[in-house]
């Protein structure tokens, strides 16, 4: 049978005609090719500036980089998803977390050798994740230190000067009162996946496609699945666009 195939074993003309070849298998077809993997990162090669040492929300000079940040952490399943992901992908990502959800405790030890080798930055987003507006200075640095004291003893890792605000709530009074205690660099966003709720996962990707641009800090949140539905749409998203995914950690160096 495999003579029929390729060159006939015989040299008789009558060997290679079409009507002494076995039918074709009706069911049997080529296999289509595998879709192509998602695309995968590399750490970044960068050199790195000086914090500003006050509010950023977006990344300096001009460049291809893209900060995805991800806040909260309402759902250990989504934590542990991210961390897969990055895992899988070379994804970088900085974590504003509120260690008082007990996904960050749950997923400890899965994140920690992607907090080892930089693929993941941890940094505070306060314990209670309260309106910093309405807390006196003293209740704002008790609010971040809580979670710093958190931070340290579960990741082993310094989370100052990066805190970000809940609700994106701050003003000068709590800027002083957090970079009292050196939480110095309020970090904003310019672009948001808008998954502090649970929205569909077809919504997310439109804001990831508006969003996810050179030089910007994007937000997301570890709170709902939807997000870990598309994470090889959002790699190819990034990829497509040239962008090179990077931590904070990897752009500014910590005061
Ligand atoms: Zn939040």
């Amino acid at each position: 049978m495999l003579a029929a195939l390729g060159a006939p074993v015989s040299a008789h003309p009558l060997d290679a005609s079409p009507d002494r070849l076995p039918p074709k298998n009706p069911v049997a077809r080529p296999y289509p090719p595998p879709p192509p993997p998602p695309p995968t990162f590399g750490a970044p090669a960068l050199e790195r500036r000086w914090s500003p040492g006050g509010e950023v929300s977006g990344l300096p000079g001009e460049g291809n980089l893209v900060a995805l940040t991800v806040d909260d952490g309402g759902s250990g399943e989504v934590i542990a998803a991210y961390a897969r992901w990055c895992a899988e992908s070379g994804m970088r990502v900085t974590f504003f977390i509120n260690g008082s959800l007990p996904g960050w405790t749950e997923q400890a030890a899965v994140l920690a050798p992607l907090i080892a080798n930089g693929q993941l930055q941890i940094a505070n987003h306060t314990w209670t994740h309260s309106d910093l507006l309405t807390l006196d200075d003293a209740a704002i640095q008790q609010d971040l230190l809580l979670n710093d004291d958190f931070i340290r003893n579960t990741y082993g890792v310094e989370a100052r000067p990066y805190f970000r605000p809940p609700f994106g709530r701050h003003d000068a009074r709590v800027d002083a009162a957090a970079a009292a205690i050196g939480y110095t660099v309020p970090v904003l966003w310019y672009g948001s996946l808008s998954d502090s709720g649970e929205i569909p996962a077809d919504i997310l990707l439109q804001y990831a496609r508006e969003w996810l641009l050179p030089q910007h800090i994007v937000i997301g949140h570890a709170n709902h699945a939807p997000v870990t539905t598309v994470f090889p749409q959002l790699a190819q998203i990034i990829a497509d666009r040239g962008l090179q995914p990077v931590t904070l950690d990897d752009v500014w160096h910590r005061p």
